[in-house]
């Protein structure tokens, strides 16, 4: 690791409280204690740790693989406990650019305290492969259970889904984070199946910005301004949401099927075309989809505002939310297959 990538993150880290602090304060996350939508959250102590030693962190076993390298499931050790956690490391080859990406995503990931985004515990930087330490999500990202329990999931799940995505998204919306990779495939959740918000390697803090970068763009995830012109701000985020609400609808179907990204393109921007949202989806939903696709990004509702109709809709159909906690054996029918 040079000495330049190293100072955009050796920061205040000798005010950092002790890794103690940091188990201690995840283990408290672990008591329950009910939120909106069941999930669980305890205030974290102001500033947990940041930087760990790699002796401290054993892998067990290998999760996934991202864009740098691969995700493990590990045992993050004090001297007093050891906790699973997940761990994203990058491989040693990889660009500065890219290593810099990965300190983006943890610097900017650490400043977020949600029940539905991802936690980041720490950062093992004094050793090849760089990790970045995580609150581990047992349950797989949102595109991949849906797909497993395809024809499965119930209607109250579904909505539950996008009503917790929506929450999470609320949250860095206020706090000025455009995530920009909006996706089933970016939500996890967790093993009690609360979706938490992932993948900040895209993410920003400014209010807009423009990115020429052509490398792998999600084409039918993204907003025609975005298509067009490149321009990402909150509004793009909210239009990426209304294509996995259809995601989480569909059963993990892809955006538009019978489309190519080229003809999405054209279609979206010069025919105004838009999706149909699957038969079974709540009026409400519809329309609220609808207008997180309209053309014009000041035309679409903020996540406050979605995350508040959404709620409304949950309420209003499956009751308080807050009451999911008390039943958890729903969830365990639903798995059993
Ligand atoms: P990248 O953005 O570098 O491509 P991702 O964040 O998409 O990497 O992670 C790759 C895969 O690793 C995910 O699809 C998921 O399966 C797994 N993964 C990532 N973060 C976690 C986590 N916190 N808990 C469990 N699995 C995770």
């Amino acid at each position: 690791v040079n000495q330049s990538d190293k100072d955009s993150y050796y920061f205040e880290t000798h005010h950092e409280k002790s890794v103690i602090d940091l188990v201690e304060w995840h283990m408290k996350t672990k008591t329950p204690v009910s939120t909106t939508s069941g999930a669980k959250l305890l205030k974290p102590i102001d500033r947990p740790p940041w930087i760990l030693n790699h002796d401290s962190i054993k892998t067990i076993k290998k999760l996934g693989e991202g864009a740098f390298g691969e995700v493990y499931m590990a045992e993050l050790t004090t001297d007093k406990v050891s906790i699973p956690v997940a761990v994203k490391t990058m491989r040693e080859e990889v660009s500065r650019d890219s290593r810099l990406k990965f300190m983006k995503e943890a610097r900017i990931m650490r400043k977020f305290h949600h029940q539905h985004v991802v936690q980041i515990l720490g950062i093992a930087v004094h050793e090849h492969p760089l990790m970045l330490v995580m609150e581990l999500c047992l349950g797989g990202s949102v595109l991949s259970y849906m797909r497993k329990h395809k024809g499965k999931t119930t209607l109250e799940t579904k909505l539950r889904f996008v009503l917790e995505a929506s929450s999470g998204l609320a949250y860095l919306e206020e706090k000025s984070c455009i995530h920009r990779d909006i996706a089933a495939r970016n939500c996890l959740l967790t093993e009690k199946h609360a979706v938490k918000i992932s993948d900040f390697g895209m993410s920003d803090e400014r209010k807009t910005l423009t990115d020429e970068r052509l490398d792998k763009v999600p084409v039918k995830w993204l907003a025609p301004e975005t298509m067009q012109n490149k321009i990402y701000s909150s509004k793009t985020d909210v239009w990426s949401f209304g294509v996995m609400a259809y995601e989480i609808y569909s059963d993990g179907g892809e955006p538009y099927p019978t489309l190519t990204n080229i003809q999405t393109r054209a279609k979206i921007i010069v025919q105004n075309y838009r999706m149909e949202m699957p038969k079974d989806v709540p009026p409400a939903v519809v329309t609220l989809v609808s207008e997180c696709w309209a053309k014009e990004p000041e035309n679409r509702p903020p996540f406050s505002k979605i995350h508040e109709r959404l709620l409304s809709e949950y309420k209003k159909e499956h009751g308080d939310p807050k009451d999911r906690e008390k039943d958890k054996d729903k969830d365990k029918k639903e798995d059993k297959d």
